[in-house]
């Protein structure tokens, strides 16, 4: 079941005009979400980052977080599994092509879940390989925006590599990944680079470096270099739906010794920990 401007309905009835915004100028902003036993993990971020996105592109939230909670309740309640990934999508609706905002159109709100499926196990066990590319998005990567060609281009170059993303690299230091953001450890120092406009503010991102300061990890939140990438002893990748995840292989050289490492493992086990505290409680 998915939700539609107001409807409930199976998403083969969905329909939206073919001059909503979205189809015609990609001119939206979407949020995943994961949800854990029937619970969505970090919702308040979530809508804030959300909220974000639509300053961003100076679109009014349709909905209150109050009400965004609330349909996203129905959805959960409306699919099978008990682990999902929510996908939610505002686009400036529906009107007569032209680049400048239209006025008195009222916002496309879509929603949808897919089952949220653990990454395999022989990804964790021995780690994914990555490759690294230019950064050539825009100025803005702060915004989670639905116009991710360039985004779709560069993650289409690690699958046709055999590899599972794309470390992005702009004037020398790396940003993120191409659906993803990207740890470095060096001299055993977890490195992460500052939040700007270069980048997605990650709510997974955020979890981990909270998990480091309480636990007591060494960690530092600076610019990180590409040869600090090249050479890093070990490289983690994170999302929503890929949690913690290794990187054992970057431009086919091993990274560190090629095998998942000792700040990957304590990561993702505080990481599950964490997972399991917050959907108890
Ligand atoms: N950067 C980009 C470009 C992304 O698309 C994503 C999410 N898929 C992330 C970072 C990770 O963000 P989050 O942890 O909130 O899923």
């Amino acid at each position: 079941m998915i939700y539609l401007n107001g409807d409930f309905m199976p998403i083969e009835e969905a329909r939206i005009p073919v001059l909503d915004r979205g189809f015609i100028f990609g001119d939206g902003v979407y949020e995943v979400i994961p949800v854990y036993s029937r619970k969505p993990f970090r919702l308040a971020e979530h809508l804030h980052r959300l909220q974000h996105s639509l300053d961003g592109i100076r679109l009014s939230n349709p909905h209150s977080n109050k009400e965004w909670s609330h349909l996203l309740e129905r959805i959960i309640a409306g699919n099978e599994s008990d682990d999902q990934s929510l996908y939610l999508h505002v686009t400036r609706g529906v009107a007569k092509r032209d680049h400048a905002f239209p006025k008195g159109v009222m916002p496309t709100v879509f929603i949808m879940s897919n089952p949220l499926l653990a990454p395999p196990a022989e990804w964790l066990a021995t780690g994914v390989a990555a490759i690294t590319a230019s950064d050539n998005r825009w100025l803005r990567c702060d915004i989670k925006a639905i116009s991710l060609l360039p985004n779709v281009l560069l993650r289409q170059m690690a699958v046709d590599a055999g590899a599972i993303e794309t470390v992005l690299l702009r004037e020398g230091f790396m940003t993120e990944g191409a659906a993803s953001n990207i740890f470095v450890i060096k001299d055993g120092i977890l490195l992460a680079p500052p939040k700007n406009h270069l980048m997605l503010p990650g709510i997974t991102y955020d979890v981990v470096l909270e998990l480091a300061s309480a636990n007591e990890i060494p960690h530092e939140v600076r610019e990180v270099s590409e040869y600090e990438v090249r050479t890093a002893q070990e490289i983690l990748l994170t999302s929503s739906t890929k949690e913690i995840m290794p990187i054992t292989r970057l431009d086919g050289k091993s990274v560190g010794d090629g095998r998942p490492g000792a700040m990957f493992t304590l990561l993702h086990q505080l990481y599950q920990n964490y997972k399991s505290t917050v959907m108890r409680g």
